[in-house]
């Protein structure tokens, strides 16, 4: 059987797809002609970010299952997969802690206006201090996690671990297992009325496009900070430039853009209060390496022997009656 590789991976994963009995290579042009080409006739396919529609797929005959790095799986064609019995893995357990330290990083940066006060110093201004803004704690102050799955969970622990009071909004978790975990339920608009800080970690779908817009923005505090690392497009941009255009939030932070990447006069580069990465939230090294071991054994096991595959880890197993 082949396996096919799909961008860049940490070489543990390599290591693991290696001493499989299997053939494996990597595909480094994305073009839609060549995935057509190269994929045709491989069993399984491990996919970091590009995007396998019914075009491609329905040109792989022989594809057994498809391994995400990560978790999010808006990139691939979900329609088609259980309409044909392909199996669908993501790394479950890899990358929720990673992006929950970024989260934490951006609300303390950004609260603390660290780069001002960077900026400020290097200048060679440090006698100037009194001039930088005022900034703020994270002790007792009100985080509202929007979606309480893997990333929000450790989004969570963290925040109480800064005593912040925490409200969670996630209409698919019960309130007991939210009040479980020491947070507090609320509905949507009344956790951003009363919210210092925002953080988002629900997947896109045609629910949570534009999730936070101008109608949402007009109640945030003005004092508040959000950040998206879910996805783009769950915050939509025009309403947060106009948002920040009119101080109507105090800063923001985005991991992942409408298009990515975004272009390059993007009206959202010209604020000092935006703190922007390109969608790297979850790439850490250390994180890197787990993705791509828990990718890769989702692979090998799934085609040798699946009482070893996590079965949380398998997005439509009730599809495949597994
Ligand atoms: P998860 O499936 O464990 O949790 C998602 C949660 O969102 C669930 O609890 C679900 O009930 C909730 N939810 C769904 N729709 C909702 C809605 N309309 N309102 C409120 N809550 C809703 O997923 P996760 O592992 O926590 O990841 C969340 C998302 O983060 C992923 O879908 C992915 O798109 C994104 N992500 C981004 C990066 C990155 O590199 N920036 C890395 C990992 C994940």
């Amino acid at each position: 059987m082949k396996i096919s590789v799909i961008g860049e991976i940490h070489s543990s994963g390599w290591e693991i797809l290696k001493k499989s009995k299997f053939e494996v290579f990597e595909i480094k042009n994305f073009e839609v002609n060549n995935l057509q080409q190269e994929l045709k006739d491989v069993d399984a396919i491990l996919l970091r970010t590009s995007k396998l529609e019914e075009d491609i797929l329905s040109k792989c005959k022989n594809l057994k299952i498809i391994a995400r790095h990560g978790v999010g799986y808006d990139n691939v064609d979900i329609d088609y997969l259980n309409k044909n019995n392909i199996a669908l893995s993501i790394t479950g357990t890899s990358n929720a802690v990673t992006v929950a330290e970024y989260v934490l990083t951006s609300f303390l940066s950004l609260a603390r206006k660290i780069s001002f006060a960077d900026k400020l110093v290097k200048e060679g201004r440090f006698k100037e201090k009194k001039t930088l803004p005022d900034f703020f704690e994270l002790y007792e102050k009100k985080v509202l996690i929007c979606g309480f799955g893997r990333i929000g969970k450790a989004v969570a622990k963290r925040c109480l671990g800064f005593e912040s009071e925490v409200y969670v909004y996630d209409p698919f978790v019960e309130d007991e297992e939210i009040k479980k975990a020491n947070c507090i339920p609320v509905e949507k608009n009344e956790g951003l009325k009363l919210a210092d800080y925002i953080t988002l970690h629900v997947p896109l779908s045609q629910n949570t496009k534009n999730f936070i817009s101008t109608n949402e923005f007009n109640i945030i505090k003005k004092t508040a900070i959000v950040v998206n690392a879910s996805r783009g497009g769950i915050i939509n941009e025009d309403a947060l430039i106009t948002a920040l255009e009119n101080n109507q939030i105090q800063a923001a932070a985005l991991d992942v853009f409408e298009k990515e990447p975004p272009p390059e006069d993007h009206r959202i580069y010209k604020f000092d209060n935006i703190l922007l990465s390109p969608h790297n939230s979850a790439l850490s090294l250390e994180c890197r390496k787990r993705m791509s071991i828990e990718a890769a054994s989702s692979i090998v096991n799934y085609l040798t022997d699946k009482e070893k595959l996590n079965l949380n880890n398998i997005v439509n197993r009730e599809k495949l009656g597994i």
